[in-house]
């Protein structure tokens, strides 16, 4: 390349007049950019032309001859053909063309070149302001963002895998927790805006090396070459500090991010292994709860696809009509009189080798996958046929059927109740609603609203597990209910344990104070039902020394013994 062609621009020169307005928009631009003065011939370059092809100066003299040796032989003709047409250029007319360039890694890639022509105070063409547009990038970039998106993170991972046989390192998923929730409720609009704003604040924590890439929806991700967990926490731990600051835009907003991190070449030494590994762990970050990172384990891997297997199963089951779902039926009794009061009803599965599952295998993936929405219509359904056929032997029979928050949110579920109460001609009052793992309510006011229109129908309301977890003294204080189910991690111990005992014993008192009738759950043994029964003042009792949970024909016998 010949130097001469770089020179000094005069003082009085129209790109003289632009550079500071030129070197201002380099600076955000992507694209190559130049400004041909066509008086003198002389062309001011952005900085990138520097970096990408080593030109030592930015102000040159020819510039079409400095770019043809970077143009793709075949592709000469075009771009000599483009600035040739500069000689008689019009203001305002567009010169295009499409030719292939070569790139920072010595291949070549498609780009497009754009130059129009601005006029002088007599109307005759002065400057001529071109960009050139490297097209593979336009398709690499998500448009929300502006960060290389999947397909780039694939290639770049690619390439970061080949660079050397012992290339090792990690790759990172991060997804914004409640992003979906955020976007629905502030608009779409808003969404963009935050997710435009994490990008850069992401970025700039970044170390310097790291490059963020976008995923699809509301996913980030990025890899580091020779990086150890612990300093994979401290990254993602200051990666959390940028959510934290999304807070504050609106008061009310809350958003985390969790991640998702496999190491390679220990975990896969393939970019589609890699990145399916990533989101597995992303997901299991999830589940343990959000905001934080989680690292791939094999085991967790293979219970994750146990679990999608079942799903699968699960949903050809819904599809025809819930067939391999059915419902067992605990006992109730009496506490005083041991007489039977009641049954709960609790849904099973069969696995597809005949085997039953238990509720809390599948219960959370119903629930994932909002699938509880059409199982919990066909629980109510049989529980309230159930329920209806007992009610004729005993008329003050009570089923309870548990409900989860995400059967709560649906738009219809109100409806879908009342009115197949009213299509099997059931009393309400024969109606219990249990619910169940209050620890995920974030929104009280929207539950007992919910709550309300049932109890406002004439059914029962109670409060399952409580003592579990979060499902405590506060929360009574929060769910208005007429039933409190005390759980059995506090009736297990209770012959020895003191603190258990006396537990109970104020629990019941508190909630008959204020009119709450209490049922404790798991009493296996007699000793526990007396002392319950004698000490506690338990209402209703519920457990294997009653009976345990069994199909309706089986339960059905209760009665006529
Ligand atoms: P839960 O509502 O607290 O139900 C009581 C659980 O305790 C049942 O387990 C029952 O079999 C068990 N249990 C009852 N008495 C005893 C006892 O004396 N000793 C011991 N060791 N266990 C006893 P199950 O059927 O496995 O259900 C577990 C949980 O799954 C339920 O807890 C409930 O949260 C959920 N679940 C069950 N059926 C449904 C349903 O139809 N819908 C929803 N949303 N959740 C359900
Ligand atoms: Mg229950
Ligand atoms: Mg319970």
């Amino acid at each position: 390349m010949s130097t001469n062609l770089f020179i000094e621009l005069g003082d009085d020169s129209p790109l003289s007049r632009i550079k500071s307005y030129f070197d201002a928009l380099q600076n955000s631009a992507d694209e190559y950019l130049f400004a041909t003065d066509l008086s003198t011939g002389q062309v001011l370059l952005s900085k990138n032309f520097l970096r990408d092809f080593d030109f030592p100066d930015n102000v040159v003299e020819d510039f079409a001859t400095l770019l043809t040796p970077f143009v793709w032989h075949d592709d000469r003709e075009i771009v000599e053909d483009a600035f040739g047409r500069l000689d008689s250029v019009n203001p305002g007319i567009e010169i295009f063309c499409e030719f292939r360039l070569l790139n920072r890694n010595g291949e070549y890639g498609w780009v497009s070149m754009r130059m129009t022509a601005s006029a002088d105070e007599y109307g005759q063409p002065e400057l001529v302001a071109g960009v050139i547009a490297r097209m593979d990038l336009k398709l690499k970039a998500d448009y929300i963002t502006g960060l290389l998106n999947r397909n780039a993170f694939h290639i770049d991972l690619m390439k970061e895998l080949n660079s050397s046989p012992d290339a090792h390192g990690a790759v990172i998923f991060i997804g914004l927790d409640n992003f979906q929730l955020i976007s629905e409720t502030y608009g779409y609009e808003f969404g963009d805006n935050a997710l435009r704003q994490l990008a850069q604040d992401i970025t700039n924590i970044l170390p310097p090396d790291i490059r963020l890439y976008k995923l699809d929806n509301d996913m980030f991700a990025f890899f580091v070459a020779d990086v150890y967990p612990e300093e994979l926490e401290i990254i993602f731990s200051s990666i959390q500090l940028c959510m934290r600051e999304i807070r504050n835009i609106e008061d009310t907003i809350f958003c985390t991010a969790s991640g998702g991190a496999t190491f390679y070449p220990e975990d896969a030494d393939d970019v589609i292994t890699l990145m399916r590994y990533a989101e597995v762990a992303l997901e299991f970050a999830r589940q343990k709860g959000k905001d934080q990172i989680a690292f791939f384990s094999t085991e967790y891997y293979d219970r994750w696809r146990y679990d999608i297997g079942m799903q699968n199963l699960m949903q050809n089951s819904i599809a025809r009509g819930c067939e391999d779902f059915f419902l067992c039926y605990q006992p109730q009794v009496d506490a005083k009189t041991g007489r039977l009061v009641g049954a709960e009803a609790l849904l099973r599965w069969y696995d597809k080798d005949g085997s039953v599952v238990a509720p809390m295998q599948f219960i959370p993936l119903l629930e994932r996958s909002r699938m509880i929405i059409p199982v919990g219509h066909w629980i109510i359904e049989n529980a309230v046929t159930t329920a209806k056929k007992w009610c004729q032997i005993q008329p003050d029979f009570e089923v309870s059927v548990n409900i989860s928050l995400y059967q709560l949110e649906e738009q219809m579920f109100y409806e879908f109740v009342k009115d197949c109460i009213e299509r099997h001609e059931l009393n309400p009052r024969n109606l219990v609603f249990e619910l169940t793992e209050s620890n995920k309510v974030y929104d009280w006011d929207f539950v007992n609203k919910q709550f309300h229109q049932f109890h406002e129908l004439g059914i029962k309301i109670a409060m399952d597990d409580f003592g579990m977890g979060y499902a405590n003294l506060a929360f009574i204080k929060n769910f208005r209910c007429n039933q409190v189910k005390i759980d059995r991690a506090f009736v297990e111990d209770i012959l020895n344990s003191e603190y258990d005992r006396e537990v109970v014993k104020h629990v019941v008192m508190m909630c008959h104070a204020v009119g709450m009738e209490v049922v404790i759950e798991g009493v296996e043994d007699e000793a526990t039902y007396i002392y319950l029964r004698d000490v506690c003042d338990a209402d209703i009792i519920q457990g294997f020394y009653f009976g345990y949970p069994e199909t309706e024909d089986v339960f059905e016998k209760r009665f006529k013994q």
